[in-house]
């Protein structure tokens, strides 16, 4: 616990007035969220906000900060500068890619009547003229990392692409998700570099409760579009062949944002591995998934796949029910799938969808590391649950398991299991 005088070194608490401009408090210092728990957070919780991340306000959610003085939380409904009074809205932050969120933005969403956004929402604060936020870096991955994309480069670049390779459905698809959706794997396509992708499924067996590509009615909006169509296996093998022969450091993978599950098209996709296999032995060729069909895991496996990235957002079936609702599979099947990618030889990935005071849980490290021995999985991704993080709290099983904190989460995996890696992006093995 931290002594009493040290309140006055965190930073201070953010707050948006009703027009979403964002302050620093005068008084009030920051506090963080563990699930629905407010947390007193130290210095080691913190790092300077990087300057490609994004901040928000939640309207109507006033902040809670710490009374420096006392150590005590409060809800700061308004604040008075001057003469004036205004009515305070949470702000949070959504951090660079390959960073860890500790905590989430400590805010009474007691008055909110709306489905946030899918962001990954963070506590923020200010001190010394920076933005500190509640994270750690998990991996830097210049092939990831947002300075390296610039759209001056980008635009001749899709206009060069246009005219010297064959147009199809899903290369105009990937030209709106680079130029309109700012989507860095499509991006590398036309740039000729590192990871691009290949979405070809209208269709999902599962419907999470942060889907990006489609939500129901009553949510919020989506943040892709759904690919509406099946692309040609002619088409998908052309824009493969392209990059892997082209590219440096090549990785081509099925299974994107904007698409439903990719096993659903499991024949579309081993026929088309098969071809580009017989064409070229360079890059990987890799899947994002849900795992959720073994035998087509097998399929694909047989046919060439190189890796395989299976997302979960608990080791715990109840858990994964509750965020997933799969449709005629269960959690059982994706722990198969993890098990055969490995026994097949592929490098094999789980994407570990997190959320602080969740994820952490005592009862979820002891899952998790237990996952991880029956499975033998050579890597794990450490990614920050987009969610609106009221509905995500509603929706998981309450459980009196003790959050023990993030980056002791995974200290105490590592322990545990020293054989597995952490980190954020795909690997090229290749
Ligand atoms: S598995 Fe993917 S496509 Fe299917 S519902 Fe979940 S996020 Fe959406």
């Amino acid at each position: 616990m931290m002594s009493h005088m040290n309140f006055k070194e965190l930073p201070y608490m953010l707050y948006a007035d009703p027009d979403g401009r964002i302050y620093d408090h005068p008084y009030y210092r920051m506090a963080g969220f563990s699930g629905s728990s407010v947390a007193v957070l130290q210095n080691e919780d913190l790092m300077l906000m990087p300057e490609f991340s994004k901040l928000f306000y939640i309207p109507d959610c006033p902040p809670i900060g710490l009374d420096p003085s006392t150590g005590e939380h409060k809800v700061v409904s308004r604040v008075r500068l001057g003469h004036k009074t205004t009515r305070c809205q949470a702000v949070a932050a959504f951090l660079e890619p390959g960073i860890v969120r500790s905590h989430l933005p400590a805010a009474d969403f007691g008055a909110k009547s709306y489905t946030l956004p899918m962001w990954g929402y963070t506590a923020v604060g200010f001190r010394d003229d920076h933005y500190l936020a509640a994270g750690f870096r998990v991996e830097y991955n210049h092939r990831w990392d947002p300075r390296n994309y610039d759209d001056h480069e980008l635009v001749p670049a899709v206009r060069l692409f246009k005219k010297t390779q064959a147009r199809g459905a899903l290369v105009n698809h990937l030209v709106n998700c680079a130029v309109n959706n700012h989507c860095f794997a499509a991006k590398n396509l036309f740039l000729k570099r590192w990871e691009a992708p290949l979405p070809v499924s209208r269709v999902c067996n599962a419907e999470c409760l942060g889907c990006l590509s489609l939500q129901p009615d009553y949510g919020c909006e989506s943040s892709h579009q759904r690919i509406s169509f099946r692309p040609s296996q002619e088409e998908v093998v052309r824009i493969a062949l392209n990059h892997l022969n082209h590219a440096e450091d090549a990785i081509v993978s099925f299974g994107q944002g904007c698409e439903g599950e990719p096993l659903t098209e499991y024949r579309l996709i081993a026929d088309s591995i098969r071809e580009i296999r017989r064409k070229t032995a360079k890059g990987t060729i890799n899947l994002n998934t849900n795992g959720s069909l073994p035998k087509c895991v097998r399929e694909l496996a047989k046919a060439g796949l190189d890796s395989i990235r299976i997302s979960l957002n608990s080791p715990r079936p109840v858990y994964y029910q509750s965020y997933y609702r799969p449709k005629n599979y269960v959690f059982e099947d994706v722990v198969a799938s993890i098990a055969l990618s490995r026994e097949m030889g592929l490098y094999t990935m789980i994407n570990y969808l997190v959320f602080p005071g969740i994820s952490d849980q005592e009862a979820e490290i002891e899952t998790m590391i237990a996952l991880i021995r029956k499975t033998g999985v050579h890597f794990i991704h450490l990614k920050n649950l987009n969610i609106d993080p009221q509905l995500y709290l509603e929706r998981m099983p309450k459980a009196d398991s003790k959050a023990v904190g993030m980056k002791r989460m995974m200290g105490l995996i590592q322990k545990e299991c020293p054989e597995i890696e952490f980190g954020y992006f795909n690997r090229s093995i290749r």
